[in-house]
């Protein structure tokens, strides 16, 4: 078999039951999904968005990648990326990406075509017609990364999806998102393997009710200046937060994966498997070598059918919510260990892909499980590289700016 082509759609804010539920619409993902692999339990690295694909396009973990958060932080250069991997194995790397994904953060490395494009005020699918055209020109085999927000809050849809859904405009986003992408994935030739993913998932409010409820308690926060005199209290206020970052529950962690094309064969996945699997899976099913000593592994054997040793998946929380602080923690299919930076440590208990309990701390009762993962995070931090990474004066500038035209700042 000739090497395939590779389009990796990644879609900012895409939770995991945006697409495995069949509350919203996802009929040309879902299509995907049915005709190749679709992992019913991937696991995202940070829930924040540059963190976060660091750890997707290097295979490693924070402590190794370096990037600790949205602001001051840029890839080590010690590591080889996706874009690195794929030029050594002969083919057309091009990335089309945007948000905070600047070339001052190291993520566009290696990458022969990249373009970074404005987040907002800007038509919805406008990188589209662009893409399309790129494509058409693009020489085979060639590697894509494609980079959405139409998904990332402020959520945008076209009017007539903002009519049809009543979520705070999240659903309406996923589903418009999915229909419009229905001309990229005709436009594909036949030996492309497609892999879609969420950068880390989303909190939204599920009712109107939720929804006034939330804004009532943000706006108590703010107008009572509530983070001053009582810091406690308005950390718990915070905890009705909506979008991502701050946490590592759930919704915001898990996200969708679905993996297809020629050669990969229809399959459910009910296993854990994690972001940092997936560069060495696509260097693996386009025939090149992973580079040594990264944490993901290749998830090639479960797309065979054949079942891996399990292993737990390490992730941080750094959004600018947590106010300089973060949360270190650690899962597995049954558990959930949480280290934040104020506060002692939670262990959760999971019921694999059914519903977990992030309400009761079960750490008392339960020190086995806690110990092994306060083990595996102990092994991973202590991985930690010495710091390589770290931004010029005016890279950072360049950065910052981005940030308050996005509104995290
Ligand atoms: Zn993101």
């Amino acid at each position: 078999m000739t090497a395939p082509n590779l389009l990796f759609l990644a879609i900012d804010s895409l939770r995991a039951d945006a697409v495995l539920g069949d509350h919203i619409p996802t009929p040309n993902i879902d299509a995907l999904a049915r005709s190749g692999a679709s992992f019913l339990q991937c696991v995202s690295t940070s829930t924040t968005t540059t963190p976060s694909f660091s750890s997707i396009l290097t295979g490693c973990y924070p402590p190794k990648h370096g990037v600790r958060g949205l602001q001051g932080y840029s890839l080590s250069p010690a590591l080889e990326t996706m874009a690195e991997t794929f030029n050594r194995g002969g083919y057309h790397t091009h990335a089309e990406v945007t948000g905070p994904l600047l070339p001052e953060t190291g993520i566009l490395r290696g990458f022969k075509d990249a373009r970074h494009r404005q987040a907002y005020r800007v038509p919805f699918f406008n990188w589209r017609e662009p893409t399309l055209e790129k494509l058409a020109s693009l020489e085979a085999p060639w590697f894509m990364l494609l980079h959405i927000w139409e998904v990332h809050r402020p959520y945008r849809s076209p009017p007539d999806y903002t009519k049809r859904y009543d979520k705070g405009g999240y659903e309406a986003a996923v589903a418009a998102t999915d229909s419009w992408l229905d001309p990229l994935f005709d436009a594909l030739p036949a030996d492309t393997i497609v892999a879609v993913t969420g950068d880390h998932g989303e909190e939204y409010p599920g009712s109107r009710l939720e929804r006034g409820i939330n804004r009532a308690v943000r706006e108590a926060r703010r107008r009572l200046r509530v983070s001053r005199w009582a810091p406690g209290l308005d950390k718990r206020m915070g905890r009705d937060a909506l979008g991502h970052g701050f946490g590592l529950n759930e919704p915001q962690i898990r996200v969708p994966l679905v993996i297809s094309g020629p050669g990969i064969d229809a399959r459910t996945v009910p296993e854990q498997v994690r972001h940092v699997d997936l560069m060495p899976t696509f260097a693996g099913l386009c025939g090149i070598e992973p580079p040594p000593g990264i944490d993901g592994r290749s998830l090639v054997p479960v797309l065979r059918g054949e079942p891996l040793p399990p292993e737990p998946a390490y992730m941080e929380a750094v959004g600018v919510k947590l106010g300089g602080g973060h949360i270190v923690g650690a899962r597995t299919p049954g558990w959930k260990l949480l280290k934040p930076s104020a506060g002692g440590p939670a262990l959760y208990r999971l019921n694999g892909v059914k519903g977990p309990d992030e309400e009761h701390n079960v750490l008392r009762a339960n020190p086995g499980p806690a110990g092994e993962l306060e083990g595996f995070i102990e092994r991973v931090a202590a991985s930690e590289v010495a710091a390589t990474s770290g931004m010029t004066d005016a890279e950072e500038a360049v950065v910052e700016q981005h940030l308050r035209d996005l509104g995290y700042l």
